[in-house]
């Protein structure tokens, strides 16, 4: 299903590697328009470079996703050049790194929980709190997560609960938004190798377990997320709400 001229706003881009890049070439070649925001003055001429790259010919929005000023400042440049949104990526997650090592409770400090739960769940509802009224009807709010929410993942630690946190205000979003049939669910991707991968403790060896023990014997790719983010954003899943939605082929459903 074609997407065009629906506007979505796609946040985290960084890199090539991002799943927000493979989430904003699919939408783009489906005739989206593609609004991008990224995270501090240092990423903007990369995030440029690459948006031009992807022949997305936009004006690209700073914003602090930790910050309700940024998330309010973002809403109102986006409403005055682009007007209502009919999609809302978030792709967005920090904790400091010495958290995504060794055991949680060696490591976990008030600060660094804080911090994680606040960068990478509640800008998720910060998001849909600013934007809430100037989301089109059947708008459809999609995040990224991990198995480390429900299932221990040595060195995902902090990231986890956080995720946990993340998955569970999906539910509640959905129910908040549900009558506008906005939907919100969430992505929970197996890993792929990008930069926020690269934060945590031992990752290259997570990618090898995955190999080995996935149903689908493949690592996942950041385009076979995108696919799937692309549905949640399309009228085919149009009564698909409060969902975390596994793209790591199959490897959750394993146990020994
Ligand atoms: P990435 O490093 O390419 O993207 C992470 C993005 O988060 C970056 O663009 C960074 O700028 C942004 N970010 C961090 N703090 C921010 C802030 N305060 N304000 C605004 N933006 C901020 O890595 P990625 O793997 O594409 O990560 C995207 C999402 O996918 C994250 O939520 C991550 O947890 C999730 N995810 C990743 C994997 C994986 O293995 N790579 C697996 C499952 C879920």
């Amino acid at each position: 299903m074609n997407l065009k001229g629906k506007n979505v706003l796609v946040t985290g881009i960084a890199s090539n590697r991002s799943i927000s890049y493979a989430i904003a070439k699919i939408l783009h070649e489906n005739d989206a328009n593609v609004i991008v925001s990224y995270q501090n003055d240092r990423l903007k001429d990369r995030v440029m470079k690459l948006l031009d790259e992807l022949n997305i010919n936009t004006n690209a929005y700073e914003c602090d996703l930790s910050s309700d000023e940024g998330i309010s400042t973002l809403k109102n440049n986006i409403s005055t050049d682009h007007g209502n949104l009919d999609g809302i990526i978030h792709s967005a997650a920090f904790a400091p790194r010495d958290h995504l090592t060794g055991k949680y409770l060696d490591n976990v400090t008030r600060d660094g929980f804080v911090t994680a739960h606040d960068v990478s769940s509640y800008s998720f509802t910060a998001l849909a709190k600013a934007f809430k009224d100037n989301l089109n009807e059947a708008a459809s709010l999609v995040t990224l997560s991990y198995i480390g929410s429900n299932k221990v993942v040595q060195n995902y630690n902090v990231m986890g609960i956080a995720k946990a946190s993340l998955e569970s205000s999906v539910l509640y979003l959905a129910d908040s938004l549900g009558d506008r049939r906005i939907r919100v669910n969430a992505v929970s991707a197996g890993p792929i190798k990008t930069l926020a991968a690269a934060g945590i403790n031992g990752f290259n060896k997570i990618l090898d377990v995955y190999q080995e023990r996935s149903p689908i014997k493949d690592n996942i790719s950041t385009e076979d997320v995108a696919k799937v983010v692309y549905f949640l954003l399309s009228d085919y899943s149009c009564a698909v709400t409060g969902q975390t939605i596994y793209v790591d082929n199959g490897f959750n459903i394993i146990g020994y």
